[in-house]
């Protein structure tokens, strides 16, 4: 049989083989779905994707459990075998998510951690966080960050996600420092606004951002990243990696591909939808609402501008989503790998045993 170019690069490095390989075994059929498992909330953040725009948070959230008991069996026979739980806030539902883990021993919560969350659910744990005390505090209406770390500081399945945005780029180290000092993981994510947010990005007009629904609308209070500002991301999530690397879980190819101002989406002219965007035209993925309805139409971040979509979910999936255009040399190749792993290890309980 013709030998492939991969194989001639698996054959040269038996490590890359290895590293390979053990993706192929640990995760062999991942098929993501995305479910709106709740409309409330304990926290009003600025720049909430949920509750900023129309395509969440209006739909009804009265299922009964038997309701939601047949619908986890129905998308379990679907073929989805990698349930993300989103909201508002999942852990408002307990009983929910308790349900969910008859039907699947692995997944994702996407949570504030402010609650306490089931240590028996077999789901890893994405954290959202968004800056030092004082900016959390201002941005979240609470210190969401002190509280998450005193709820799931010793949670294995716990990894917390930065969300990188203007008003807290300054504050990255300071909250890398407090992560390492608490042994827990931090990864990052660039604020992407929505739609209602603005459309450039950039320096949004006045009238653009007065139709969010966030607590400021100034430019001083401006979330949305400059391209000056993707420039200082690379740089200090490079010196991060180099620093803390027991505790930044990150990608160095991805930190090139996401910080460039290009962005990796490509837009529809007409709809100024992406279409190469692999979340959106994956076969099984589904967005389902709180009325347990979805639409071919949504992605799974509801309500954000694809113009300016950095989500750290759909970017990952996109580069992962390349293996064909990384197999022209073996450098390539481990780039795409690495990405990989680097997914692996923010999505897959125990990765690294
Ligand atoms: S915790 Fe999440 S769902 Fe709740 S308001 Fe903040 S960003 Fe929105
Ligand atoms: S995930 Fe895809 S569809 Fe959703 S905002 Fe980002 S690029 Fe657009």
């Amino acid at each position: 049989m013709r030998q492939s170019r991969l194989d001639r690069y698996l054959l040269e490095n038996p490590a890359l083989a290895h590293r390979y390989e053990k993706i192929k075994t640990k995760v062999p059929r991942l098929v993501i779905s995305g479910y709106d498992i709740t409309n409330r909330c304990n926290l009003r953040c600025k720049g909430c994707y949920f509750f900023d725009g129309d395509r969440s948070s209006q739909f009804s959230d009265d299922r009964t459990l038997q309701e939601f008991d047949a619908f986890f069996a129905s998308e379990v026979e679907r073929g989805i075998t990698m349930p993300h739980f989103a909201g508002a806030e999942p852990a408002k539902v307990p009983e929910r998510l308790a349900l969910a883990a008859k039907h699947w021993d692995r997944g994702i919560i996407y949570t504030n951690g402010t609650l306490p969350l089931d240590p028996n659910l077999p789901f890893m744990l994405h954290i959202s966080l968004w800056g030092a005390e004082k900016t959390d505090a201002q941005l979240r209406g609470k210190h969401a960050f002190k509280k998450a770390l005193d709820n799931f500081a010793n949670d294995e399945r716990a990894i917390f996600i930065y969300t990188i945005n203007r008003q807290n780029i300054s504050e990255m180290r300071e909250v890398a420092e407090v992560c390492a000092q608490r042994r827990v993981q931090l990864s990052f994510n660039h604020y992407s606004p929505t739609r209602w947010y603005g459309f450039s990005g950039a320096d949004l007009q006045g009238d653009v951002l007065s139709r969010g629904k966030g607590r400021f609308s100034s430019h001083d209070d401006q979330l949305a990243l400059r391209e000056e500002d993707l420039q200082t991301i690379r740089d200090t999530i490079l010196e991060l990696l180099e620093k803390y690397p027991a505790t930044i879980i990150y990608s160095r190819y991805y930190n090139e591909r996401i910080n460039n101002p290009q962005g990796m989406f490509r837009l529809d002219p007409e709809t100024g939808i992406a279409n190469n965007c692999v979340i959106l035209n994956a076969p099984h993925h589904r967005e389902y609402r709180t009325d347990l309805t979805w639409d071919d139409a949504d992605c799974c971040i509801p309500n954000t501008d694809c113009a300016t979509c950095r989500h750290y979910v759909a970017n990952y999936s996109k580069i992962m989503g390349e293996f064909h255009h990384h197999l022209d040399n073996a450098d390539d190749f481990e780039k795409w790998l690495e990405v990989y792993e680097t997914w692996c290890r923010l999505n897959i309980r125990n990765w690294n045993d």
